[in-house]
């Protein structure tokens, strides 16, 4: 089938209400941005996941950030996307305003150097992201070991995704099938899904992050869902150029080399089970302190940032979407982060 007939066939669909979820903000940024949503029957419905690990990162992990920087001979190193999520007083971005030591960096490697040159400095890496970022905060672990530097901490608030779907079949039962997210599968591997695929008796497909791609992955999860029940539906990888079945065992490892998982915090979610990942006791010299930062802010009212992260509403359903709350002057970090299904609406806006 090639794919103006999929466009066909997902424009006329007339059957029962579908939810399908993105689970990868990079998902969202593509669909806005090649107006796929315009190309699917109204019945298709495709709902943002919580595909941002910026997004999901708790109140209390900033609170943490910036006490860090601003603590004598301590300067806290992050990526920019981190700079305007709220903690309970303000952001790490006003925490730089007021005098606290927050330095930008490009790959957590770097870090290293920086450390090396300065030993009178602890430098704290603030460690966030999903599978996909995790080798990287692995291997710089690795190379300060090897190196014998010792002025580096990791605060992580670093999480795997698998706890995090199982979370979601197990308490948002309306959603129909799930377009898996393409990077965190070329680490975890496409296999990864297998077991919530049979359990919750859902359709899962990993599909690259072009628009014909993602058009093809939702027609995947329709015609899954089409078969009568009582067949299997399962697990399609449509990305077997970058995602193995069985994933990438070499980042794997390095990930289990330095961390382990425990109980974690996700903004708008909760509590979830082994969703975290801490680093190991032998490498506690290098722990920032990373366990037990799982206070979050007191949501206002009118917030609706948990029902955006699981899909029960969308963005523009929220009633500070574009009013108090704008990448201006986000409320929520799902406005924050470029990857965020807020900021990503609201920066498409006249698309939707
Ligand atoms: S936080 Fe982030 S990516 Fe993210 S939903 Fe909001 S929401 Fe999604
Ligand atoms: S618009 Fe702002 S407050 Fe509302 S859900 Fe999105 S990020 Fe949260």
């Amino acid at each position: 089938m090639n794919i103006e007939q999929i466009i066909t066939e997902l424009k006329e669909y007339k059957g029962p209400e579908r939810k399908i979820m993105e689970v990868c903000g990079t998902h969202t940024a593509s669909i806005f941005k090649s107006g796929v949503r315009s190309l699917l029957s109204s019945k298709i419905k495709l709902i943002s996941g919580p595909g941002c690990p910026v997004c999901v990162t708790p109140a209390a992990y900033i609170d943490r950030c910036i006490e860090y920087a601003m603590t004598e001979n301590h300067v806290l190193v992050t990526f920019g996307d981190m700079m305007k999520v709220p903690g309970t007083e303000g952001s790490l971005s006003q925490a730089k305003g007021n005098g606290a030591k927050v330095e930008l960096m490009y790959s957590p490697m770097e870090v290293v150097d920086r450390a090396e040159k300065n030993p009178g400095t602890t430098y704290v890496i603030a460690g966030v992201g999903f599978e996909t970022t995790v080798p990287a905060y692995a291997l710089t672990l690795e190379e300060a070991v090897g190196r014998g530097v010792k002025n580096i901490r990791l605060l992580t608030a670093l999480k795997t995704v698998m706890p995090a779907l199982e979370w979601i079949c197990e308490n948002e039962a309306e959603i129909d099938g799930f377009l898996c997210p393409g990077h965190v599968s070329v680490i975890i591997g496409s296999a990864a899904y297998e077991n919530l695929a049979e359990q919750y008796q859902k359709p899962f497909v990993v599909a690259g992050f072009e628009p014909e791609h993602i058009l093809a992955g939702v027609y995947d999860i329709m015609r899954q869902l089409q078969v009568e029940s009582g067949k299997e539906k399962g697990v399609h990888n449509l990305y077997k150029n970058a995602v193995r079945t069985e994933g990438n065992q070499k980042a794997m490892s390095v990930i289990d080399r330095y961390f382990e998982p425990g109980a974690a915090m996700w903004r708008g979610l909760g509590m979830i089970e082994a969703s975290g990942l801490y680093l190991r006791p032998e490498f506690a010299l290098y722990d920032g302190g990373s366990k037990g930062l799982d206070r979050d802010l007191e949501l206002p009212e009118a917030c609706r940032c948990g029902d955006v992260i699981v899909g029960r509403i969308n963005p523009n359903e929220c009633p500070m979407f574009g009013t108090g709350c704008n990448p201006m002057n986000p409320y929520g970090p799902c406005m924050v982060s470029s990857e965020g299904a807020c900021g990503i609406w609201h920066r498409n806006i006249g698309m939707l």
